[in-house]
């Protein structure tokens, strides 16, 4: 793991703060916006952020097909928050331009407005208890196919894997806690 090039999409949202959780880790962390950029790493994390401006950002940048044919071929990707939502097959109630690379149906802004915010205790299969936090997220309310379960916060999902990509409804990267960053980085080898 030590030493691999990790790529965080920044067309918008919180990837800084990705970036500096996998440095904290002793990975390579490194900005993507370019279809070169994506040939050029080993793993690629998608950010939170506003899902329909990435999704769109993508579209006319050009990246939904590299990305798309790189993850075909093996390449680990995780998407935190809209990023969960740019993964998903099927998002309830909504049409927007997203990788489909999980077999996940998603809600977005699913725990209403009088929960904007909040910071939740994540008991993750196999992993010691950690921290993420949840802003405007969605959540998860079917999966199908390979996708697996790994987390469930307030009896919803909010964390899936399915082989080589991950989704997460919530940043951990926006608390202290490295956990959830190391996981993925074990999904490297
Ligand atoms: N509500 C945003 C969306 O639907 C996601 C919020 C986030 O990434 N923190 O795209």
């Amino acid at each position: 793991m030590a030493g691999k090039k990790v790529g965080v999409l920044a067309l918008q949202g919180a990837f800084t703060e990705h970036e500096i959780a996998l440095a904290r880790c002793g990975a390579r962390p490194c900005q993507i916006r370019t279809e070169l950029e994506i040939e050029a790493v080993d793993a690629l994390i998608i950010p939170g952020g506003e899902s329909t401006t990435i999704g769109k950002l993508m579209l006319s940048f050009g990246l939904l097909e590299p990305i798309r044919r790189r993850v075909k071929e093996g390449m680990p990707i995780w998407g935190t928050c809209a990023g969960m939502i740019l993964l998903a097959k099927e998002i309830v109630d909504m049409e927007q331009v997203r990788l489909e690379l999980m077999d996940i149906a998603v809600k977005r802004n699913a725990y209403g407005r009088q929960v904007d915010s909040f910071e939740a205790e994540l008991e993750v299969e196999g992993l010691q208890p950690s921290r993420g936090v949840f802003i405007r997220a969605p959540y998860v309310e079917r999966v199908w196919g390979h996708a697996h379960v790994l987390c469930r916060v307030k009896d919803k999902t909010v964390m899936v894997r399915e082989d080589n990509r991950l989704a997460t409804a919530f940043h951990p990267e926006l608390t202290n806690d490295l956990t959830i960053h190391q996981y993925f980085l074990r999904m490297l080898n």
